[in-house]
């Protein structure tokens, strides 16, 4: 295949990751872990940041959804009537010959896999394909000492179960009434076949998902509702909208509980990619635990006496794939008074980093000043002091990490006590008194 030109945004950005201190890959030293991820010290604050604005506009900003935060083990029946121990399978075909294992719709086989025909995508082995075999994706581990059938437990695969097995105990015990949700980010599992491009499919994740309980026949306007809504958060990540997309489930696509569903896609590059979705769950949740468990998982209305099982819409997102929309998104290479830069534009409530403070030179008086100004900003802000090498090559790390703020300390802050602040998309340097610039950032970095 030619080399494919988009391929390198994505491998600048990997390369940026790991120099920066966003994202390294798992045990690294041992050779790494397939498709296992860690996120150093920006990384950390990102992901952190992107979950904790999801946090706030789902659970705190809103009176009708309460959080959860469920283990990630689970009573193994709880699979069972997800159908996730029947249903939760990928095709899978092994080749003889090189032991490459492929999902079995991936494009590269050529011919009909068990067929003497295929060709092996690894190797180019003809006729050494197995047929397809059904893989579940579930981890499975045992709890307890003995590692028996009966000690079987998985690694859940989805948050969204946690929800719906506890969603009696918080109607009972916040009080809500119907419609409301219940919101949880949290460590989900997938032992994907194919996994790859970076932290897009991964085999452990993070999701942030969030279960809308609604009266049968106000579905369609909550999910109408609740698709809006997330495409606007987006939006309000900074995500420039026309790298984003709805894509409605055909038919085909669509599961064979959900009533309607829609991808929210990314322009990644390689390719529009799902990130986020909102499905209408109809009632196939509730009514499997309530089938499963035998405890009754009905909706009382107070107002009119009627009984019903909740509808489910669900908003469901992955905070990592999420993290790399982000990051995809404000990556840019610029040319800055003639010189190259790379830079993370990222929204401000983002930024791992808000701001960098700098002393111009280490002498006269500066590093005194700029270690008050850091101490003072610390206390409201995750800052950073830098005082090595020149100037301008502190300012483009700065602008790597997506810092959206420098501010230097020169030779008139000693004598005036005002600093300048530069804007790491305008490049405009504003002189600021050091004691207003708690407020300053807090104006800025506000929204
Ligand atoms: P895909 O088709 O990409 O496998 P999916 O349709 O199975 O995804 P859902 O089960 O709807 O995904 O999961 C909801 C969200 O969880 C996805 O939109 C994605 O952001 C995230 N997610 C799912 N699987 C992974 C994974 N292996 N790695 C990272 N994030 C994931």
């Amino acid at each position: 295949m030619p080399p494919n030109p988009n391929d390198t945004v994505m491998d600048k950005l990997v390369s940026l990751a790991k120099r920066r201190g966003f994202v390294f890959q798992s045990s690294e030293i041992y050779g790494g872990l397939g498709s296992v991820w860690d996120y150093g010290p920006l990384g950390v604050e990102l992901k952190k940041n992107i979950k904790e604005r999801w946090w706030r506009s789902m659970v705190h900003k809103r009176e009708d959804i309460e959080g959860l935060d469920a283990a990630i083990l689970m009573h193994p029946k709880v699979w069972e009537a997800s159908g996730h121990v029947a249903g939760f399978t990928d095709p899978l075909v092994d080749c003889k010959h090189c032991k490459n294992r492929f999902r079995a719709d991936d494009p590269r086989i050529k011919g009909t896999p068990g067929e003497p025909s295929a060709q092996c995508p690894v190797c180019g082995s003809k006729g050494t394909l197995t047929a397809p075999r059904m893989f579940n994706l579930m981890f499975k581990t045992f709890i307890g000492p003995v590692e028996e059938v009966a000690a079987v437990v998985y690694l859940r695969p989805e948050t969204a179960q946690g929800i719906y097995v506890n969603y009696l105990n918080v109607l009972q015990s916040s009080r809500q009434k119907v419609p409301f949700g219940i919101a949880q980010i949290g460590k989900a599992f997938r032992n994907e076949i194919t996994p790859g491009n970076f932290i897009f499919r991964t085999r452990e994740f993070e999701q942030m998902e969030m279960q809308f309980f609604v009266k049968p026949g106000t579905d369609n306007e909550w999910f109408e509702f609740w698709r809006q809504e997330r495409m606007k958060w987006l939006v309000g990540l900074g995500v420039r909208p026309e790298k984003l997309r709805f894509h409605r489930h055909t038919k085909e696509e669509l599961a064979h509980y959900a009533k309607d569903a829609y991808d929210i896609q990314y322009e990644f590059p390689f390719g529009w990619q799902e990130f986020e979705g909102v499905h209408n769950r109809t009632n196939f949740d509730l009514s499997r635990h309530q089938e499963f468990s035998g405890k009754k998982l009905e909706y009382l209305d107070p107002t009119t006496s009627e009984r019903f099982i909740p509808y489910v819409v669900e908003t469901s997102a992955g905070a990592d794939r999420t993290a790399l929309v982000v990051l995809v998104d404000a990556y840019r290479e610029e040319e800055v008074e003639g010189e190259k830069r790379v830079v993370l534009r990222l929204h401000p409530a983002l930024a791992p980093l808000k701001a960098a403070v700098f002393p111009l030179v280490n002498k006269d008086g500066m590093p005194e000043l700029a270690r008050r100004v850091f101490d003072e900003l610390r206390r409201h802000y995750n800052v950073f002091y830098d005082d090595g090498g020149s100037i301008g090559r502190r300012y483009r790390r700065q602008d790597e990490a997506g810092t959206p703020f420098g501010i230097t300390v020169d030779g008139q802050s000693t004598q005036d006590g005002t600093v300048t602040v530069r804007d790491r998309d305008t490049l405009k340097q504003d002189r600021v008194a050091a004691d207003r610039l708690v407020a300053y950032l807090g104006e800025k970095l506000k929204g």
